[in-house]
């Protein structure tokens, strides 16, 4: 079983895994939070060199705010899916649409102040496309595309079973519900949400809130399967 490590940059959970002499990142907070990921990660007694790969799990202010820095910083390798490598070479931010009335609301205010969720532009190192095996980089894990909160949203499943979502389900504002307030495309999410299911996962570790169990997972899966 990984060593999992949950360090916490504003809102998001950004999660340092090590397995075996390897050590992973999972997606890389917010613009501002460098030295207190730094911080963190000294208090761990790890170096910014330590840092194998990167994977961000989608290209969002708060899930790449950082990784331009780190990449700049160490030897890492960044992982992203390729419907969304362009968007971090751009050093675009795209607010994706409300799937609740907070959510929609949030959208209108994000494409207002835009320019405040900034991601500094920097490249991939590689590209996954389908599910991914990270065997070849020292990983019992794989990449799995989980695309709908954004078109290239992945997840890293561990053999061990600990499935790491992002922003696919998120467990923030609603322990019981852990449907994302904002998806491009619920309809894809909710197909990713049944790859989740079906897949051996034992638990889901999100971008926001706490640690989702396959229970809450299926039961959200069964209240939200004909909304959309
Ligand atoms: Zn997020
Ligand atoms: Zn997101």
């Amino acid at each position: 079983m990984p060593e999992i490590h949950n360090i916490k940059l504003g809102i998001t959970n950004c999660y340092l895994i090590k397995e075996n002499d390897k050590l992973m990142l999972i997606d890389a907070g917010i613009d501002g939070k460098e030295k207190r990921f730094e911080k963190r990660l000294h208090a761990l007694g790890y170096n910014l060199n330590d840092i194998d790969i990167l994977i961000i799990t989608h290209v969002h202010f708060d899930h790449a705010g950082i990784a331009a820095w780190l990449k700049e910083r160490s030897r890492l390798k960044i992982i992203v899916h390729k419907n969304e490598a362009h968007i971090l070479s751009r050093g675009l931010t795209p607010i994706p649409a409300g799937t609740n009335f907070f959510g929609k609301i949030l959208n209108i205010l994000g494409n207002i102040f835009n320019f405040l969720f900034r991601v500094k532009a920097t490249e991939a190192d590689i590209v996954a496309d389908k599910l991914m095996p990270l065997k070849e980089l020292g990983f019992s894990a794989s990449i799995i595309p989980t695309p709908g909160h954004t078109e290239g949203s992945v997840s890293v499943l561990f053999d061990s079973g600990e499935c790491f979502v992002g922003d696919c389900c998120i467990s923030m504002f609603n322990k019981k519900d852990v449907f994302p307030p904002f998806a491009n495309n619920a309809t894809e999410l909710l197909k990713s949400w049944k790859i989740l299911l079906d897949s051996e996962a034992k638990s889901f570790y999100p971008g926001h809130g706490k640690v989702i169990s396959p229970m809450v997972l299926e039961q959200s899966y069964r209240k939200n399967k004909n909304r959309f």
